[in-house]
């Protein structure tokens, strides 16, 4: 089977149609929270993600849109644009919101959540120190996560390899290395190694790549492609602009920060 894997589309709409381009082929959405938050167009995103065949978990703005997490731990442009939304939301989308899970395990060997294993609506994962310690809080050979809103990959060796020699890969025994991702290629999970794989983000990417990021997964061979696709920025933007939404939200996304 092949699965669309995206994450943080956060109200975006002229991102996620452009990804949804590329996913009609795939047998299941699996989107990994934030579908709303910062972007102008909230609930076209939840119609548009819910008439494909899909799972979606629950992130931190979605969760704060609908007031089941407290506003105060946002920034101030993030709270701004996440009260802007929770006053956007139609009843649907309130509903819709307000039944997503904080975790799944669709398939084998797969767990699903925004943040990270440990705290599924919080913490980033930003850091090889990160991962290693989050590889304790789940048992399946991978875990995809988002919330960074930066693509990358973190790759646990198996017990009892020997750390090739080269630079250190942070404080002694950490048995856990970070890998960047390139554009069209294919990554392949090695038999033994357990993985924490961020999908970036659809709708507000902040790696300098203004380009919207998805992977495709295929559940046979266990590996995935990579894929950034250019949208029309300015579309999104110019909706921004008219709902009065923060200055720099609006601006971060021409570069991708
Ligand atoms: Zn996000």
């Amino acid at each position: 089977m092949r699965y669309g894997i995206i994450a943080d589309i956060h109200g975006n709409l002229a991102a996620f149609k452009e990804v949804i381009k590329h996913l009609r082929g795939v047998d299941q959405i699996w989107c990994l929270g934030d579908v709303v938050g910062y972007g102008p167009d909230p609930n076209e995103c939840i119609e548009l993600l819910a008439s494909f065949s899909h799972l979606c978990i629950a992130g931190n703005h979605d969760l704060g849109a609908i007031g089941k997490i407290d506003l105060d731990d946002f920034s101030l442009d993030a709270r701004i644009a996440c009260e802007w939304t929770g006053r956007e939301l139609t009843l649907q989308s309130l509903n819709y919101l307000q039944n997503l899970p904080l975790e799944l395990n669709p398939i084998d060997d797969v767990t699903l959540v925004h943040g990270s294993p440990r705290n599924p609506i919080w913490e980033y994962i930003i850091s090889t120190w990160d991962a290693e310690a989050n590889f304790h809080h789940f048992t399946s050979k991978v875990a995809f996560v988002g919330h960074t809103h930066i693509p990358i990959v973190f790759q646990k060796f198996p017990k009892d390899t020997r750390l090739p020699a080269g630079p250190p890969t942070g404080r002694a025994g950490q048995v856990c290395q970070a890998i960047g991702l390139e554009e069209g290629k294919v990554f392949t999970l090695r038999e033994g190694f357990r993985y924490i794989i961020n999908v970036g983000s659809v709708g507000q990417p902040r790696d300098g790549n203004p380009k919207a990021s998805f992977i495709i997964f295929d559940s046979e061979k266990f590996s995935f492609e990579y894929h950034r696709v250019s949208y029309p920025i300015e579309e999104t933007q110019e909706k921004m602009e008219s709902n009065k939404l923060p200055a720099f939200l609006i601006y971060r996304l021409t570069h991708g920060i």
